[in-house]
């Protein structure tokens, strides 16, 4: 006769050294009466064609952590099977368990799960608040109205002085401003070094998994190259590196771009702390303690710590005070199919080419690529939301629900009414020129507008603001650009709006999802 057990259900995004969950059914009934599970679900994996890397990254990172809490002591079994609450169902009855313990899911679907698993498995079900996000911890939570504006500056704020970051006496911003934006818009010098990139060679169970992911053949990319963390100290050693090698100038070098190096002075951690082999207060404080130290100048130290307490967390408050709706947002009632193009990189933009070409290579692109590349071209191009937010799902190895349709929909297309940004990061290829190499061997003439070698960013974005002048003129912070278009003669505005027509007429939608019985989240 089977003893009584406490079941605790591990989510394959939530491979926390320190687990919630784990510490709240051990303080209940102690660590033998414990019983671990994680599901491999194949119909996560299945939902669309994802990155290769990014299902051997997850699959790997899982079996290494059932080994570790193995290693711990922990009773854990690891099944791999379609639905959740089915195995779930099977674990408790087989284990007679009373409850079950997890940790709040990130993702609005998930979470659902879990609001419906006590009914469902006929036990105890405890959510314990999820500890991969500081702001779950935050009281008062910053204010959750739908209708007011709350802009990422002052929230912020808030989390340093909530969790004491960078602050002198009296609660003052080290170095003296709470924001060191203006010296961080740097390009990069032509003589640039960078350090040797951080990798770890598969070990034989990700050599195992890497084999299994090829030879399911679902997915795009390749799991040829693999060379992620997926275990916590592999993930540590990563943040070491970035801290000693690159963190110095990751400040002033942060927006540029190159044809040369994709990852430049980036950290590359964003697909370890999204599946909790680091935590974000990790990141805080190594940076901070790097700048207490005397290693790191301010400009670079406080423009990284913006990104984890600032950007990371506004974006995971702002999913959760928008969800269900961002899902469907189109402010801009954008309708076009997403381009081929961003499943094959044939395009003769040299600046899109480059970056598309390393992201279904490796799964990765810095942030001013995703922003000022990728979603500057989709909102131009008026790609509809939902299908831009599938391919960034599809493609990064650091893309989740919670991250990616707040990033995307929210700030990178302005689909969501201004609530995450308050004006659409678009611009015209001078800003392309001015922080990148791209221009210099490219087919196209970043200075023209409607010469015979106009870069299409131009034409598309001339077209973007004549097309939605009336919407944009009351958008304060894109006022001066708007304003301009009144000294537009109406020849060259009929121009631009010819060539804008030609190029995205001859655009090939892509027809992949139409072939494979595998549907994008198009609504
Ligand atoms: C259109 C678009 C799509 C994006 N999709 C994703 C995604 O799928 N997954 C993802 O983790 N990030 C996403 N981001 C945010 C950001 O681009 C990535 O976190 C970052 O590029 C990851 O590279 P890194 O680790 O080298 O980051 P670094 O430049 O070194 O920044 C440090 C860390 O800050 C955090 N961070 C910075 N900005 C953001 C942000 N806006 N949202 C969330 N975290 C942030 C990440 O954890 C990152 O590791 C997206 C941004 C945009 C504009
Ligand atoms: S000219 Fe235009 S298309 Fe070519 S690299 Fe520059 S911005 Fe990109």
């Amino acid at each position: 006769m089977r003893r009584a057990h406490n079941s605790v259900w591990i989510l394959g995004d939530q491979l926390l050294r320190s687990h919630p969950a784990v510490l709240a059914a051990e303080a209940a009934a102690g660590k033998d009466s414990l019983r671990i599970v994680l599901v491999e679900s194949s119909a996560s994996v299945g939902r669309l064609p994802y990155q290769r890397k990014k299902l051997v990254l997850m699959l790997s990172a899982m079996r290494h952590y059932a080994e570790s809490m193995r290693a711990a002591g922990y009773a854990v079994d690891y099944v791999r099977a379609c639905d959740f609450t089915h195995v779930l169902r099977g674990h408790v009855r087989k284990w007679k368990s009373s409850s079950l313990f997890t940790m709040a899911a990130s993702s609005f679907q998930a979470r659902r799960l879990q609001s419906e698993l006590s009914a469902n498995l006929g036990v105890t079900v405890t959510v314990l608040p999820n500890t991969q996000f500081l702001v779950e911890s935050f009281t008062p939570f910053p204010d959750p109205q739908p209708d007011k504006r709350y802009v990422m500056e002052t929230f912020y704020r808030q989390m340093r002085r909530h969790f004491s970051v960078l602050l002198e006496a009296h609660g003052d911003p080290s170095g003296g401003q709470w924001n060191f934006d203006a010296e961080n818009r740097k390009p990069l010098p032509k003589d640039y070094k960078l350090p040797p990139p951080c990798f770890f060679p598969p070990d034989a169970l990700t050599a195992e998994v890497m084999e299994e992911v090829e030879k399911a053949g679902h997915g795009v990319g390749t799991v040829q190259g693999f060379d992620l963390a997926v275990a916590h100290d592999q993930a540590e050693a990563a943040l070491d590196d970035f801290i000693q090698n690159r963190l110095a100038d990751f400040g002033p070098y942060e927006d540029a771009m190159s044809s040369r190096d994709g990852r430049l002075y980036h950290s590359l951690l964003s697909a370890y702390v999204n599946i909790g082999l680091l935590e974000p207060l990790q990141l805080v404080k190594a940076a901070e303690q790097a700048y207490r130290a005397d290693k790191a100048p301010i400009n670079s130290v406080e423009g990284f710590i913006r990104q984890v307490l600032g950007w990371r967390e506004y974006i995971y408050w702002q999913y959760w005070r928008q969800m269900p709706d961002l899902r469907t947002a189109n402010g801009w009632a954008a309708k076009r199919p997403m381009p081929a193009m961003f499943w094959n990189a044939d395009t003769d933009m040299n600046c899109l080419h480059h970056v598309i070409r390393r992201v279904i290579d490796s799964g990765y692109s810095h942030h001013i690529e995703r922003l000022m590349l990728i979603c500057n071209f989709c909102t131009l191009a008026g790609i509809n939301p939902a299908a831009v937010s599938d391919w960034f799902l599809t493609f990064y190895v650091d893309a989740y629900d919670w991250v990616v349709l707040p990033n995307v929909i929210g700030m990178g297309l302005n689909a969501d009414g201004g609530q995450t940004a308050t004006k659409p990061y678009i611009a015209s290829a001078n800003y392309i020129n001015r922080m990148s190499d791209y221009c210099e061997s490219c087919k196209y003439d970043p200075k023209q507008r409607t010469g015979p070698r106009a870069c299409p960013f131009n034409y598309l974005y001339w077209n973007f603001l004549l097309k939605h002048e009336k919407k944009l003129r009351a958008q304060p912070r894109l006022g001066p650009a708007v304003l301009g278009l009144s000294r537009i003669p109406a020849p060259e505005r009929r121009k631009i709006e010819q060539k804008a027509e030609r190029y995205l007429g001859r655009l090939e939608p892509y027809r992949g999802y139409e072939k494979s019985t595998i549907k994008p989240q198009l609504k």
